[in-house]
């Protein structure tokens, strides 16, 4: 938990992680292959037998997917990281790593749907219990723990609301019942927040959202101790199979490159946007952790540690959301009045994109779990792309004029 690094977060994307083969390439190789060869059979015997170091087969381990994997993670500041083949196979991989039979887990129900999903419906049928809890009521948190519970597990920024959960008090009631604390670090990427270093012992990425940032590939992480990885992450990986493609891994080990750049152009574009429509009187309200109003601001700044000289401008990230005032049909005119935003359920692209949760990413919840998240039908999430910032204002109040 050091926050002393030689390297800068910054210069870690461009060149962490980097393995050259013989011929020298500047650019990371892409090494589009399933298995690997030997020189002879007994080699081969002492590489699947894990006696010497080495390639096998891409389900298991691939150059350009470790080369991901490291870069990943020297900028979280961790020990080791997994690649798998979405943000959902993180997170069943980490359910199949540390869970069995009889156990518990404490979650907060400001979740990504699938997760919600994996955690209360499909667990169960494993004889996995899960508790649910308000994301920033700690009281709720220790009364749901049990003996049996072996992680907790958080996403902050939640997704849609941006909740900002305390990271350090949520990892000090998990010491009391010796269960690990997990954090999706989606919503803010290592270039905002860094959870390993304000306590979590896990941190899982859908690396689809902004670590990608283009919207072109699927993938996932886990990011975590070197004990934990090759202990427990990897031979499950290996067993169970959601690995990330190398094709995958290669455009994701671009992507990282680029990522803090793009973070603090969204993030600035986004305090720009939030604060404009705080000040509309057809916004009934705005969630954006950057403005002053929001809840948690003060805890986001102190979480969010944005590097170089960014600073506050960036700490609330490129996620909001608003509630427009007159409803479900007043929220559905200011999405269908959009020319330059994408109508779409993703997020973290560099083009920015707007949703009305309750009818699409949140639609499957029933109405009174949406409704004890908060999700009412005149609510809006925009992901802020890279657009120039007075464009995609103009573009949202076009439908509210
Ligand atoms: C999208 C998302 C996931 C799942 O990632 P996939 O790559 O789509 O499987 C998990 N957590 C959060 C917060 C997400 O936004």
């Amino acid at each position: 938990m050091t926050k002393l690094r030689p390297l800068h977060p910054e210069t870690l994307a461009v060149r962490a992680g980097t393995q050259r083969s013989e011929f020298g390439e500047h650019s990371e190789a892409l090494f589009l292959t399933s298995s690997f060869t030997y020189e002879s059979a007994a080699q081969a015997a002492e590489r699947f037998q894990g006696r010497e170091a080495g390639w096998v087969y891409s389900r298991f381990t691939n150059p350009t997917v470790a080369m991901f994997e490291a870069r990943l993670a020297a900028m979280e500041g961790a020990e080791a990281a997994v690649a798998t083949a979405t943000g959902m196979g993180a997170i069943l991989t980490v359910c199949l790593a540390l869970l069995e039979q009889g156990d518990h887990i404490v979650s907060s129900h400001s979740l990504f749907g699938s997760t919600y999903q994996l955690f209360g419906a499909m667990m169960p049928r494993f004889g996995i219990k899960a508790s649910f809890v308000s994301q920033n009521n700690l009281e709720e948190w220790e009364a749901a723990i049990t003996p049996k519970t072996k992680f907790l597990y958080v996403e902050t920024p939640s997704n849609p609301l941006v909740e900002i959960a305390d990271i350090a008090a949520l990892r000090t009631i998990a010491d009391s019942v010796g269960a690990l604390l997990i954090v999706d670090n989606c919503l803010c990427t290592s270039a905002l927040q860094r959870p390993l270093e304000l306590g979590a012992h896990i941190v899982v990425h859908s690396a689809t959202k902004f670590l990608e940032g283009q919207g072109r590939v699927l993938g996932g992480a886990i990011v975590g101790s070197r004990t934990l990885v090759d202990e427990k992450l990897i031979p499950t990986l290996r067993t169970a199979g959601p690995s990330l493609s190398p094709f995958n891994a290669w455009v994701l080990l671009k992507s990282l490159e680029t990522l803090s750049v793009r973070m603090e152009r969204a993030s600035k574009n986004a305090l720009y946007i939030a604060k404009a429509l705080e000040a509309h009187p057809k916004i009934a309200r705005v969630y954006y952790p950057g403005l002053a109003s929001h809840p948690h601001h003060r805890l986001a700044l102190r979480q969010h540690c944005a590097s170089g000289e960014a600073g506050e401008e960036v700490a609330g990230g490129a996620l909001m959301s608003f509630e427009v005032k007159g409803g479900q049909a007043a929220a559905w005119r200011v999405i269908d009045a959009t020319e330059i935003c994408s109508i779409t359920g993703n997020l973290g692209d560099a083009r920015s994109t707007i949703t009305h949760p309750a009818t699409t990413t949140h639609g499957r919840l029933a109405p009174e779990v949406r409704a004890a998240a908060r999700i009412s039908d005149s609510l809006l999430r925009l992901s802020v792309g890279l657009e120039n910032k007075q464009d995609i204002l103009q573009d949202l109040l076009r439908g509210l004029d």
